[in-house]
């Protein structure tokens, strides 16, 4: 709006202070060419950008090179026999009404793919701003410049989708998004956005080099450049949140665990690769006791804050570097652990108890005041016999069992179970 109005200024001053009404001017026509320069940089680039200065500097200077790029095409077509004659103003206002088609069609494109409330919110205005802008303009330039019996306060109406605009951007964004658009559209839109930018500078690009060759072959390799270094941009950051998507994934945002997920994935990978190798395996699963009333009675940010430090507690007991430890659900926990035998991972558990027991969360409800976990665990030897007959999904089943078993002898305890290769139960010790 501002550059748009230095260019309004100046043709104020030029038509009614000076009365070169009929005169095409270089100072307005630049600032109205590139007044269209932040708009193709909001409509080719990222919504946020989140944190890609190198992308927005491209975009930038790529949307810069544009609008100077067009301006200079236009005014080149415009006075490309001296003085400006008709067939330059016919050229010159088709090549307005092109570029003002792509901006209404860009604006549009983007408010059909935003996936967010204030970004439909943006790009609404703009289509309304855009479209208008692109009608009274075309209304303008076919219709009343040129004809100086018509005053040049019928050009003032180039004035109107300004005003629109101005009132649209005092409205605040609304709530929620009436449509959603798919993930597809939103992802082909995102991509091709910033495509656009470059693919359009290319454009204009070949035409200029008609005018003044060394600007225009500069002006390719710009494009070029740019379109290399916003693809390699995208690249990076389609990975980068592909990762961070995978780690989200496979990770308990409230303990920061591993989740089921990951393990129902893993574990049988983790099977594979390391059963071969080890002597033996064990599954612990644990379970915070009479958890729901401690819920009921502190409430859920406690219960929250109860777990948090539960799993640390755990954490800081498996250091070795292939155990697992994952959320498993709610209050249940789950360890995986490789090379225990019988008597290590009774007191691999029996560490974990205790671990949990001195953080001495108060828990009011249950019979020792404060909170404690029972353990179930469940481990085979590996080295008996052939590995492939033993299966993590009946160990699991195991240490559920006996989970069960130490909530039923009375919590704060640990059961065990030991397993034959043929998964049938060999070993039974209570550990407490
Ligand atoms: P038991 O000693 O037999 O294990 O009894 P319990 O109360 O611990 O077990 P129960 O299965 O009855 O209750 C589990 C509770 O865990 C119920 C649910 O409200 C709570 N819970 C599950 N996930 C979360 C969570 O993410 N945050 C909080 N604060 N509570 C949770
Ligand atoms: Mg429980
Ligand atoms: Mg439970």
């Amino acid at each position: 709006m501002l550059i748009w109005s230095m260019g309004a200024a100046a043709n104020f001053r030029n038509e009614w202070l000076l009365g070169l009404v009929e005169e095409m001017q270089r100072d307005t026509m630049l600032a109205f060419h590139l007044s269209a320069v932040p708009l193709a940089f909001l409509l080719s680039g990222d919504w946020q950008y989140k944190g890609h200065v190198l992308a927005r500097c491209v975009d930038a200077v790529l949307a810069l090179a544009l609008g100077g790029c067009y301006f200079l095409v236009t005014w080149g077509l415009l006075t490309a026999r001296g003085l400006p004659d008709d067939a330059g103003v016919a050229e010159m206002v088709r090549l307005i009404d092109i570029q003002n088609l792509f901006i209404a069609v860009g604006s549009l494109i983007r408010w059909w793919a935003a996936a967010r409330v204030d970004e439909r919110t943006l790009f609404g205005a703009l289509t309304l701003h855009t479209w208008l802008y692109l009608a009274v303009a075309f209304i303008n330039n076919h219709f009343f410049a040129g004809k100086p019996e018509l005053g040049p306060e019928y050009a003032s109406i180039v004035t109107v989708p300004f005003v629109l605009l101005w009132v649209l951007s005092g409205r605040s964004a609304g709530s929620q998004l009436q449509r959603v658009p798919s993930a597809r559209v939103v992802g082909v839109v995102r991509t091709l956005a910033p495509m656009a930018l470059a693919g359009g500078l290319l454009v204009v690009a070949l035409m200029l080099i008609r005018l003044d060759y060394v600007l225009g072959a500069s002006a390719v390799l710009l494009a070029a450049l740019g379109y290399v270094l916003r693809s390699a941009i995208a690249q990076i950051s389609h990975i980068d949140r592909g990762s961070q998507l995978e780690v989200m994934a496979l990770t308990d945002a409230l303990t920061g665990l591993y989740n089921r997920h990951y393990l129902d994935h893993a574990l049988p990978e983790l099977w594979r690769r390391d059963s071969d190798s080890a002597r033996s395996v064990g599954v612990l699963m644990i379970d915070i006791d009479h958890f729901k009333q401690l819920n009921d009675r502190y409430g859920h940010a406690c219960g929250d804050d109860c777990l948090r430090q539960v799993a640390h507690a755990l954490k800081a007991q498996l250091t070795r570097g292939n155990d697992v430890l994952a959320r498993w659900g709610g209050e249940e926990f789950i360890a995986l652990v490789w090379d225990v035998d019988a008597n290590r991972i009774e007191r691999l558990a029996e560490r974990l108890r205790h671990a949990v027991e001195v953080l001495r969360i108060e828990n009011l409800d249950s019979p020792l005041g404060h909170i404690s976990i029972s353990i179930g665990a469940a481990s085979v030897r590996l080295d008996a016999g052939a590995p492939e007959s033993t299966d993590p999904t009946a160990l699991v089943q195991q240490a559920d069992r006996a989970l069960y078993q130490a909530k039923a002898f009375g919590r704060n305890r640990v059961e065990y179970f030991h397993m034959d290769t043929a998964n049938q139960v060999v070993e039974h010790s209570i550990a407490l």
